[in-house]
């Protein structure tokens, strides 16, 4: 992706390489009629675009996503058009405000656009207002779209440039949505600034990050990706409505999209949380019926794109049988778990068991089972819901945002190597002549977290001594529920 020397990327970084989701998020901003719309297409071209329609006021905004295509360079646009022409009286960004809010949150960036013809508008200013406060750290580039006529010399660009100014953030550029003229100046302005932002994500991702239990803020800033998995009727279209209802809702689909692209994401408690493939069970799951097995080919495909993975369980099911999870149930848990997912467990329809007893009975062969199955991981979360009566989906969401914390901690390496000293004088070893030398432990990695083991000599540690150092390091730093992978490496 970048160029990578002693364990740092360095520029320049290849865009074309970086995962979607880790790509840098644009927004366009500016008051109606600017040209939001004519450079958002011209972004993307004819790629693919989402738009999230967002009941507000009665009224349905939409914004529209896509991957944006400038020379080299690649990012998240987000055009937010849809949302002030809906307005139709009082302050525009006011009633939307709400909305555009979450929007600049989840952007590192924006692009202002400005009608070069019209010359400073009263409602720009009011925009530049608007971000200053809402936006405050946020970084910008001024546009001056609309440009084509004024790249003639006549130095009316200067004078359109000189009031430009007027709006306090920097340097203007010239641009011409509509014929492309000025795209060179945007890929300029563009480039150094989102190019830092990618080392450092990409820097952090690789683990050169300092001490810290949980996400730092670069990397919290890249949405939680949560997949709901589970057999048909199960309960996750309910579950998620029911989560969608209560939240700030942007859904997909639009027209010419395929399904596979139909994705969905919410605010919770702040934080936004982006579903991963909810089309296959969301689309066909009502129509067709068919049979009762979850596709594992499709679902390991969602896993692989997922950073926590939320099985849901149908309790009467299991409070008529003798075996909590079912054959593809288990397949799917254990996959989560090898591809190194965050996993939480919901056991839905808990209203529907009549009796303590058995009520009881789901409470304990769950927790059971899952252990027996994944005896690797100690303390999967597992949470026990009626989504149809709107009960525990609020704890499922706190899991699931718990294990992506969890998931994504950094651990220091002096931190670590204190811990090691501590905990090998704990550790009964089997010889203890025999035993290889820990020297030091390092995390190298996070999302999941991972470990090497420096070890001094040509001895290994065998499967006990890894799993006693990972049951240490799920106790002593809170990591109960997600994988963690320690490697071993002989030091001379
Ligand atoms: P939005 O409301 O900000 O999304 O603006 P639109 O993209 O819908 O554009 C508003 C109008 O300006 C449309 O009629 C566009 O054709 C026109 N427009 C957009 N960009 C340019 C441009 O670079 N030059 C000219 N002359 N017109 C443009
Ligand atoms: P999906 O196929 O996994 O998306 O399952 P659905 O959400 O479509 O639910 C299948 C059926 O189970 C529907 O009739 C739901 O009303 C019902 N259902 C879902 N959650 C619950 C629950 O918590 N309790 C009860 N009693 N029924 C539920």
């Amino acid at each position: 992706t970048a160029e990578k020397t002693r364990g740092l990327y360095k520029k320049p970084v290849d865009f074309t390489k970086v995962n979607k989701n880790q790509l840098p998020t644009v927004v366009l901003v500016g008051r109606p009629n600017v040209g939001k719309s004519a450079l958002f297409n011209r972004l993307i071209r004819r790629r693919e675009a989402l738009v999230y329609n967002t009941p507000d006021d009665h009224v349905t905004r939409d914004i529209r996503e896509g991957i944006a295509k400038l020379g080299d360079l690649r990012f998240r646009v987000l055009d937010s058009a849809g949302l002030e022409t809906a307005a139709s009286s009082g302050s525009i960004l006011d009633r939307t405000s709400g909305m555009t809010a979450s929007v600049l949150a989840r952007s590192q960036f924006a692009v202002f656009l400005l009608d070069v013809r019209a010359g400073l508008h009263p409602l720009d200013l009011e925009v530049g207002r608007w971000l200053r406060k809402n936006a405050p750290g946020i970084n910008l580039v001024v546009a001056m779209n609309k440009s084509e006529a004024l790249f003639d010399g006549s130095g009316s660009l200067m004078t359109a440039a000189t009031e430009a100014y007027r709006l306090g953030f920097g340097d203007p550029i010239a641009i011409s949505a509509e014929t492309g003229l000025g795209m060179q100046d945007l890929y300029e302005s563009l480039k150094p600034k989102l190019e830092d932002y990618m080392l450092q994500v990409l820097n952090n991702e690789e683990g050169t990050a300092e001490d810290g239990s949980s996400c730092d803020v670069e990397e919290s800033k890249l949405e939680l990706q949560l997949a709901i998995v589970g057999r048909p009727n199960v309960g996750k279209s309910t579950l998620l409505n029911t989560l969608l209802q209560e939240e700030r809702v942007l859904v997909g689909p639009e027209a010419g999209l395929t399904r596979d692209s139909i994705r969905a994401q919410f605010e919770f408690e702040g934080r936004t949380v982006f579903l991963v493939d909810t089309a296959g069970w969301l689309q066909r799951g009502k129509q067709e019926k068919g049979p009762s097995s979850l596709s594992i080919v499709q679902t390991r495909k969602n896993l692989m794109r997922a950073h926590v993975v939320a099985l849901v369980l149908d309790a009467e099911e299991i409070a008529n049988s003798r075996r909590s999870l079912k054959h593809d149930e288990v397949v799917i848990a254990r996959q989560a778990v090898e591809e190194g997912r965050g996993l939480v467990v919901v056991v839905n329809k808990m209203d529907l068991l009549r009796g303590k007893q058995l009520f009881d009975k789901v409470m304990e062969i769950v927790p059971q089972e899952i252990q027996t199955i994944m005896p690797q991981v100690t303390g999967i979360p597992i949470v026990f819901i009626s989504a149809l009566e709107g009960r525990g989906h609020a704890d499922v969401m706190h899991q699931v945002i718990d294990a992506y914390e969890k998931w994504c901690s950094r651990l220091s390496t002096a931190r670590l190597n204190r811990w090691l000293r501590k905990v090998m004088s704990r550790h009964s070893w089997k010889d203890q002549a025999a035993q290889p030398k820990v020297k030091y432990f390092t995390q190298v990695k996070a999302r999941p977290p991972t470990f090497v083991a420096f070890l001094s000599g040509k001895k290994e540690l065998s499967e006990t001594d890894i799993r006693f150092l990972k049951r240490s390091l799920k106790e002593d730093f809170d990591l109960g529920g997600i994988p963690i992978r320690i490697m071993q490496r002989s030091v001379e």
